[in-house]
Order: C-alpha cells, then structure tokens, then sequence
C-alpha cells in the first residue's frame, strides 16, 4: 500500500470498484471513465509505477490473468477484437503511478480511434535507433 495510491486503495477496498477478479497478486475492474463499455483495468496488488519496475515473475503471472481476463471480457461482449494499452509515465499518459493494463473490448461503431500520427527517420537514422537498441539488449 502506497499513501495515496488510488489503485492501491481499490486494492485494500477503501474505494469502492466495480469488481471483476481477484486473487492473491491481481485484481480487475471496470475504468471508470471507459473509453468503450466493458473497459477493464488489470493491477497487480504489489505497488510498483511501471512495467519496468514490475518483477519478472510479476509480470507473467499478471500476463496470464491479462490474457484470460481478456477472454471473458471478449465473450461476455460479443467484442469483435480488443486493445491492450499500458501507459508508462505521465509523458505516455499514465495518470495513475501504479502499473496496470487496460483491456478495451472494440465493436464496430464504438467511436474509439487509437491511430497515432507518424513520423519519418532521417537518412541513416533507422540504423542509429536500431543499433543504438539492440546493443542494449
Ligand atoms: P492511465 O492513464 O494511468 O493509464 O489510466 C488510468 C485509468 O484509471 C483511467 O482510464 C481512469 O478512467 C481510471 N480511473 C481513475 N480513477 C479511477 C477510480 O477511482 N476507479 C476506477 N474504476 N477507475 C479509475
Ligand atoms: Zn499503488
């Protein structure tokens, strides 16, 4: 628990959530505010602000629940596909510093775009990016 941690006061039950799993390292919810009804939000229980300071074996075993959460939400909704979104600092829009996906089941009609402008490299520059990556990896 983290002090004013919205997420981490869903996780305690101090602030009421439309609840729609829990078990002992996750819980899911519907977003408040969805961008399409049925919007989900998956959090593990554990504090941490980002996908990078999440452990290893956090991530996959929220993944799984991810996965399958997704499932559910896909066939309770007759969604025809759905996004998967996680925002990592307020600069990608993440508004709450505690890690979580959200699952956004699509139908036709639904209003939602999640197209982004695009940009061009430079010459030679896809080849920095790309050496500049890998070697890091
Ligand atoms: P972020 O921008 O951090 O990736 O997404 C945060 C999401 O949390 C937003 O979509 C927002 O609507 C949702 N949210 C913020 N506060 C609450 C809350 O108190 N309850 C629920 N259920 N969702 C919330
Ligand atoms: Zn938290």
């Amino acid at each position: 628990m983290t002090e004013d941690c919205i997420f981490c006061k869903i996780v305690e039950g101090k602030i009421p959530s439309a609840k729609l799993y829990e078990d002992g390292d996750c819980i899911a919810f519907l977003d408040i505010s969805p961008a399409v009804k049925g919007h989900t939000l998956v959090v593990p229980k554990k504090h941490h602000e980002t996908l990078l300071d999440i452990t290893e074996e956090g991530l996959k075993a929220l993944m799984i629940k991810v996965r399958s959460i997704a499932k559910s939400i896909v066939d309770a909704t007759s969604a025809e596909g759905f996004n998967l979104l996680q925002n990592n600092k307020k600069i990608a829009g993440q508004m709450i510093p505690h890690i979580h996906f959200h699952i956004i089941p699509r139908y036709p009609g639904d209003g939602q775009d999640f197209s982004w402008k695009h940009v061009k490299y430079g010459e030679g520059e896809m080849e920095e990016y790309k050496n500049s990556i890998k070697k890091r990896l």
